[in-house]
């Protein structure tokens, strides 16, 4: 193995380089999914652009694999890698808002928890995802689905502009203006293009909303979908709800002679008015008896970070993902046959809906290519033993197989498998002849190949 001249790029970097050797190289390796074991050369902990710069070159001199990490959930582990270099963008992420054009500058490590609390103070939000320890850059690269995203489409959709360290570590900004091949493969193309060292959006009116998760008993599970599927075709866009999976985690809402049990639930989050909430939620009432609720006015950044518990770092995980245009009787079979098997706590199946204003953006105005599904799929196995991975691994894929046939080719990139390289293209669908070609402009040598790649 060659000697990296580490200590050069410690001597041009602000932020810590961290080595095999440095005290503190175990943590800083660490990533959320407990799956992934792997030892980079080097960890960047970029304090800037420049910090970013230097540790794109030093990968590309050096002929290294090359990690981005923001929040570092990706599941199949791309924000780490072995023998090369991670740069890690957890110390940049400072959210500024600008109250004058409702937009907010997100810096490239920040979470939708730091980014929510700072666009709460001026009442304001955008489209992020459903747990707040998520990373704002690769949740938004990817497309972004959550609870807004009818009111207000994807995060990708609310994306103004991004600034960008490119593989030959120029810094570039993207927008509508500027580099607007980049900026469309940016929206949806994941981390296939560069660094995002930082992310505007457009924000929207958003203070206190009603909302929270609702436990039905399993018997009513076919009855909650097929309502669940014709309710939401018509509900008003301000509704963002999807039914889950759930065992009922040990806590003081729930009946504690149920804590354990398997629950069909909705979650929902009402982004209308406050005060017609209940009137809102009405459906969800007349549907099937509520065994437990959390429901509610509360400020948008509790919702947001109402499951983090369920969630924490350090659990092993695999998911699997679809998008569905229709959700048949079939598709609801399957899901009444595995979906009540969930296994843990944790792991849940979330069936999110993409209709509304996601809809209203063309199929090739963006690199996200489903605008015409109206669901996305994703099947959660999250387990805290690793003698447990292979039943939770097994229950997933079991699940996925009963689904497929009755979804799209291509899911959502977020949500995929580390195995699932084999369907990039049909994730992209039609737009991803037009990905290859804004790689090949921006990085023909594939320096960011550690995502769901489009290869040049
Ligand atoms: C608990 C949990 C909840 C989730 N909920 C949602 C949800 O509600 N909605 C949703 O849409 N998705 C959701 N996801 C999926 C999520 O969008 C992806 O896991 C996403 O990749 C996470 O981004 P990150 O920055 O946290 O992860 P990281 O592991 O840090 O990054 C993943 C990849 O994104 C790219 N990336 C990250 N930051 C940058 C950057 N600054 N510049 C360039 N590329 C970058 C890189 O390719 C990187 O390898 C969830 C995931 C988890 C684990």
């Amino acid at each position: 193995m060659q000697t990296l001249p580490i200590d050069e790029l410690r001597a041009q970097a602000r932020g810590e380089v961290i080595s095999t050797e440095d005290e503190g190289y175990e943590d800083a390796r660490r990533v959320y999914n407990a799956m992934i074991d792997r030892s980079p050369a080097v960890i960047v902990r970029a304090a800037n652009a420049g910090d970013v710069v230097a540790g794109v070159n030093f990968a590309r001199e050096h002929g290294l694999d090359l990690a981005v990490r923001g929040g570092g959930h990706s599941v199949p582990g791309f924000g780490t890698c072995d023998d090369g270099v991670v740069i890690d963008l957890s110390g940049m992420r400072g959210v500024r808002v600008d109250p004058s054009t409702s937009t907010a500058r997100s810096e490239g490590g920040a979470t939708w928890g730091d980014f929510n609390a700072a666009t709460h103070a001026f009442g304001l939000a955008t489209t992020g995802g459903i747990i707040s320890t998520t990373g704002v850059a690769g949740l938004t690269l990817g497309g972004g689905i959550g609870y807004l995203a009818r009111g207000f489409g994807l995060s990708i959709d609310n994306l103004v502009s991004a600034d960008v360290v490119t593989a030959d570590g120029q810094f570039v900004q993207a927008s509508e203006r500027e580099h607007d091949d980049l900026f469309w493969a940016l929206r949806g193309g994941g981390g296939n293009f560069g660094v995002a060292t930082s992310l505007e959006f457009q924000l929207h009116p958003v203070n206190e909303i009603y909302g929270g998760p609702m436990f039905y008993e399993l018997s009513a599970v076919e009855n909650v979908l097929r309502f669940y599927r014709e309710y939401i075709a018509d509900a008003p866009e301000q509704m963002g709800a999807f039914p889950a999976f759930q065992i009922a985690p040990p806590l003081p809402f729930i009946p504690e002679d149920r804590h354990g049990d398997a629950f069909i639930a909705i979650v929902a989050c009402w982004a209308g008015p406050v005060e017609e909430g209940p009137k809102a939620f009405e459906p969800f009432h007349d549907v099937a008896p509520v065994v437990a609720e959390f429901v509610g006015p509360m400020p948008y950044p509790a919702l947001n970070g109402a499951f983090d518990g369920l969630l924490p770092s350090g659990l092993h995980h695999y998911w699997k993902a679809a998008f569905v245009s229709e959700l048949t009787d079939d598709a609801i079979a399957a899901h009444v046959t595995h979906g009540p098997d969930v296994p843990t706590v944790h792991s849940t199946m979330h069936l999110y809906p993409i209709d509304g204003a996601v809809h209203r953006v063309g199929a090739g105005d963006t690199a996200f290519a489903y605008r015409d599904a109206n669901f996305a799929t994703v099947i959660v196995g999250a387990w805290p033993d690793a003698a447990q991975s292979e039943a939770n691994t097994a229950w997933v894929r079991r699940y996925y197989d009963a689904v497929a046939p009755h979804s799209e080719e291509g899911g959502y990139v977020n949500f995929m498998a580390g195995d699932d390289q084999d369907r990039v293209r049909a994730n992209y669908n039609g737009n991803y002849d037009r990905l290859v070609a804004v790689k090949r402009a921006y990085d023909p040598g594939n320096l960011f190949h550690l995502n769901q790649n489009v290869v040049p």
